[in-house]
């Protein structure tokens, strides 16, 4: 069936609005009408090329919209259904047994740009292959196929324009601070960064309890959305962070949580850190070969912990409901930094993101 997408045929970009085929919905497989969908930094550090990716592509991975149809044996959502699209995982391998899908042994072939087993692509252009299944699903595209396991049935009077970032930006912030971090109530947390990503990790320290959230951002108007979202505290991030950081909080912080995968400030991190500190890292770096050095003494005998984080730790059957419970009750104001515009606005839309403008961005398709 003939689709709108925003699709990628250079490294950058910029996103052209095409025509595109999108296939059916084959076994377990669930095509979807994408009514919403979030431009999540990921897309951005993927589009770069740096990782790998193949061109023309469709990125795309905050997907929510009505269910067009399903492939043979899907049970859980039928056509018509309001869904949030999120990542994808097997449901056989040991993580996923354990509830850690976002650890799925094969996370990689189902998230990034692979063929169906058949060796078909889910999307082509005059009969060529397109790079798909972006975090199962490519959303930046009128009709996705996603699978059973990635999509999230929501109620029938669901914002979808409100509620698409939940199943990748929203739900790794929060969920790396009150899943992966474990934060409890009294604690405290350091932010590093004030993206989306960063904002839902400071309102996710609030959910928790958190006595002091230092939100560190280079961006003004992002620091002011920090304060005004509930941080007690905002650094510019220039020069020492860890000792300003020290200045407020003596002893050091309880957690730190790394969403701007921006290694100057990353490796000032450990340092931030109070004993029994932890420390999370889940902003993806520019670069494949990016690393963190450590101070193994200081590491052992304050007895920290450095942990990697992948959607914060989300079984987004479970935790995805929490969060929109959380929303129901003013607890995730996630429209105060959400924009929208439409999908033939994309380059428009990063743009404004690199600039501040529009923190979350979000893309409406008729
Ligand atoms: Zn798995
Ligand atoms: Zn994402």
């Amino acid at each position: 069936m003939q689709a709108t997408a925003a699709v990628l045929n250079q490294p950058n970009g910029p996103f052209t609005v095409e025509t595109v085929d999108v296939a059916a919905p084959q076994a377990g497989e669930v095509r979807v009408a994408i009514k919403a969908v979030g431009i999540c930094h990921t897309d951005l550090v993927i589009a770069s090329g740096a990782m790998g990716l193949q061109f023309p592509a469709v990125l795309g991975h905050e997907g929510a919209g009505l269910v067009e149809s399903v492939g043979e044996g899907v049970t859980s959502v039928k056509p018509g259904d309001k869904v949030l699209l999120t990542f994808n995982s097997c449901g056989g391998c040991k993580p996923c047994a354990h509830h850690e899908p976002a650890y799925c042994n094969s996370f990689v072939p189902l998230n990034m740009v692979a063929t169906r087993a058949d060796g078909s692509t889910r999307i082509t252009r005059d009969g060529q292959p397109v790079a798909d299944n972006f975090f199962g699903q490519s959303s930046f595209s009128s009709l996705a196929v996603a699978n059973e396991r990635n999509v999230l049935k929501v109620d029938d009077d669901a914002d979808l324009a409100a509620l698409a970032p939940l199943g990748c930006g929203i739900q790794t912030g929060a969920g790396g601070v009150l899943r992966s971090l474990g934060a409890r109530s009294g604690e405290t947390l350091v932010v590093l960064g004030a993206g989306a990503v960063g904002l839902s990790a400071l309102l996710g320290g609030r959910i928790a309890g958190c006595a002091t959230i230092i939100v560190v951002e280079p961006q003004e108007a992002r620091r002011a959305m920090a304060l005004e979202l509930g941080a007690t505290h905002v650094l510019d991030g220039q020069g020492d962070v860890a000792a300003a950081v020290r200045a407020i909080v003596p002893d050091g912080a309880d957690m730190v949580l790394d969403t701007s995968g921006f290694m100057p400030v990353v490796q000032q991190a450990v340092n931030m850190l109070a004993n029994r500190g932890r420390l999370g890292l889940l902003g993806v770096p520019g670069s494949l070969d990016a690393a963190l050095s450590v101070p193994m003494l200081q590491l052992l005998t304050q007895g920290a912990t450095v942990r990697g984080i992948v959607e914060g730790d989300s079984d987004p059957q479970v935790f995805l409901p929490e969060l929109l419970a959380h929303h129901k009750a003013g607890r995730l104001p996630i429209e105060k930094f959400s924009r929208t515009y439409a999908l033939s606005e994309i380059n428009q839309a990063i743009e404004d993101a690199h600039h501040g403008k529009a923190i979350k961005a979000i893309l409406l398709i008729d």
